[in-house]
């Protein structure tokens, strides 16, 4: 059987080079990320060119996936690296540009005095240091209080949880990142800090504007997004559950309800959703995962997740090969579990433009459970009958068989999902027995397993899939 939940797997130092690159996609990733947090272009360019020789040479469509920085706050350079901050001493945080010390340090936040009020929150790092903002001088100098001190070393991460941010969704260097990855024709944009659906609708113009098919995933780590979630469903092609930040943003007990409720909305609407963030974080430096970590992979499987993510561990780790192959089994011995395969969620007649496509999919999931079918196959030029096979989460294999090579490799993240360059189109009859004998030939099928066609009649119109066959494999 074909692993249903896809890997995601951050690249960087630890993986970068086109032997590691080799050896992880072999592995079993299937999108690669490449964080626009770090790196120039030139060493994202040099990646790039060389997961697209992989995929030529393997004959495979791993996907990239850009992640963009987003309006991320951190704080500057710091003094020997590093200081510690002490419990209940003050804190200047400065919009003008320093060396900070364990007095006052720069913010990259130019607004950040008259954003905040007094009481709000000011985490670092994580949320391992706890600050509460004591006064503003409303211009460039904010005080703060150190609730829960630490080690405060460069340019860390700075959480704003109960401030009102009036920074852009996109800042110049997304801007700057996201022209680039139009340019490397991209399949999949991460923007990271979505605070509303508007943030991911400004982004399509941007890339509906530069002729770009590339997705938009809206990565959830902010509580307005949380807020906001049935509307940022509905305008993204799909989402992350972001934990690192989320856990920080929101409290983290809050995180584990909050996952299941995007994961099952994310499936209603028929988008992909990864959960992402410190699923394997101890194998950064160990060769097996904690039971905790494997657990926590299993269930993100059995919510229903179409992708399981790797950060650290694969970006930077030691054991990246190791991480992805306990991963792949964690994820495979679950995946044995019928409970995963549901058939929720009929079509919505009120869809009209779309109800007879939706229901024959989601008939042929039906179909293919109460007969044990093998495969589910479907021509698509546009992706929406994979995207919608997959929502229902059926137990055969989903075979998809296009013409329209901007979609192969965006098709990589998608549940279950297995993609295939097809370009003929002379009758249905013959497509579909053409495709029979290639999915046996190639071994993803045998001689009697029933398999579910569907498709679009005339099949020349390439139009909505309208009609579903069964038949055996000869
Ligand atoms: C996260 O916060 O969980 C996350 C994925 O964001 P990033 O790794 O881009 O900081």
């Amino acid at each position: 059987m074909i692993r249903k939940t896809k890997i995601v797997a951050t690249i960087g130092p630890s993986t970068d080079s086109k032997e590691m690159l080799k050896k992880i996609i072999t592995k079993g990733v299937n999108v690669c990320r490449i964080n626009f947090s770090h790196g120039s272009h030139e060493d994202q360019k040099k990646v790039i060119n060389t997961i697209r020789e992989i995929n030529k040479e393997l004959g495979l469509f791993t996907a990239i996936l850009a992640d963009l920085q987003g309006p991320k706050i951190r704080v500057g350079k710091m003094k020997n690296n590093g200081v510690e901050l002490i419990n209940n001493h003050e804190l200047i945080f400065t919009t003008i540009e320093c060396l900070g010390d364990d007095k006052k340090v720069y913010i990259s936040y130019q607004k950040f005095p008259k954003d905040v009020s007094v009481g709000e929150s000011i985490l670092l790092d994580d949320g391992k240091l706890n600050l509460t903002i004591k006064s503003t001088n409303n211009k460039d100098e904010v005080v703060a209080i150190v609730k829960h001190g630490g080690m405060l070393s460069s340019n860390k991460g700075v959480n704003l949880p109960n401030t009102k941010i009036s920074l852009p969704s996109l800042t110049e260097k997304d801007l700057d990142d996201l022209q680039f990855a139009l340019e490397m024709n991209i399949s999949w944009i991460g923007l990271s800090f979505v605070r509303s659906a508007d943030d991911i609708i400004a982004l399509k113009k941007i890339i509906s504007k530069a002729n770009s098919n590339a997705k938009v995933i809206a990565k959830i780590e902010k509580p307005e997004a949380i807020k906001d979630i049935d509307a940022i469903i509905d305008v993204a092609d799909a989402i992350m559950v972001a934990r690192g930040d989320l856990g920080v943003e929101i409290p983290f007990q809050e995180v584990p309800l909050v996952q299941k409720m995007i994961v099952k909305k994310s499936m209603k609407a028929s988008k992909p959703v990864i959960i992402a963030t410190q699923m394997m974080e101890s194998m950064i430096d160990n060769v097996t995962p904690t039971r905790a970590e494997v657990n926590d992979v299993a269930n993100a499987v059995l919510d229903g997740a179409d992708a399981v993510m790797l950060s650290g561990e694969t970006s930077v780790g030691n054991h990246p090969i190791l991480v992805i192959e306990a991963m792949d089994k964690i994820i495979q011995d679950v995946e044995t579990d019928d409970s995963l395969y549901h058939y929720e969620f009929p079509p919505n007649k009120e869809n009209i433009d779309r109800y007879i496509t939706d229901s024959i999919c989601f008939d042929s999931c039906r179909l293919a459970h109460r007969v044990e079918a093998k495969g589910i196959v479907t021509m698509t030029f546009s992706g929406y009958t994979a995207f919608k096979i997959a929502s229902f989460r059926p137990k055969a294999g989903i075979f998809v068989f296009t013409g329209n090579e901007a979609i192969l490799s965006m098709l990589s993240l998608v549940w279950g999902v297995k993609v295939f360059l097809y370009n003929e189109f002379v009758s249905t009859d013959h497509t579909i027995a053409d495709i029979k004998h290639f999915l046996k030939k190639e071994k993803w099928l045998q001689k009697d397993d029933l398999i579910v066609n569907i498709a679009s009649m005339p099949i020349q119109e390439k139009g909505q899939s309208n009609m579903m066959k069964l038949s055996h494999i000869d």
